[in-house]
């Protein structure tokens, strides 16, 4: 996602499995979900989009990504390690399988800490730039869009 100005704000709901995709119809019923939580009534540049990626892709926290710890030995990971990895993959992955720097192990890339959050998905829906004044997905909306998919979701806040 490349945004427009320097301040843009996505709220981004994406399945807590990276490989799962939902349905058409339940991905519609969802968009219709975050329409009407989601109220654009001035028109101010809220976005909301929904996509299917053929690939598991990597859904970033942008410039909130301040910190990556590994689960396995509680070591920091660079963030340089991170960025090469993105930039090699280009964001996009067959499986998350990578081998840590710190300890060598063989984790899941999911299964890393991320502070924000980064997440992994092959289905994400976006809303660019809330109107509301609550610009994050409350716990209650993410339950609900978890039963409209049919898979639990989570929330990644990515400013770009
Ligand atoms: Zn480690």
């Amino acid at each position: 996602m490349i945004g427009r100005e320097m301040s843009d704000f996505y709220a981004c709901v994406i399945p807590t499995d990276a490989g799962w995709q939902p349905e058409g119809e339940a991905a519609e019923r969802a968009e219709d979900y975050v329409a009407g939580v989601f109220p654009d009534s001035d028109g101010a540049g809220q976005e909301i989009t929904v996509e299917f990626y053929d690939r598991i892709t990597a859904v970033d926290a942008g410039e909130n990504l301040e910190r990556i710890t590994c689960p396995r030995c509680g070591a920091d990971i660079p963030l340089e390690w991170y960025a090469e990895l993105l930039e090699e993959s280009e964001g996009e992955f067959d499986d998350l399988g990578v081998t840590v720097p710190c300890c060598n192990s063989q984790l899941q890339l999911d299964t890393l800490t991320f502070d924000w959050p980064c997440g992994f998905a092959r289905f994400e829906i976006a809303v660019l730039n809330p109107a509301r004044d609550d610009p994050e997905f409350t716990e209650d909306e993410l339950t609900e869009l978890g039963i409209l998919l049919g898979h639990p979701v989570r929330q990644i806040r990515i400013h770009v």
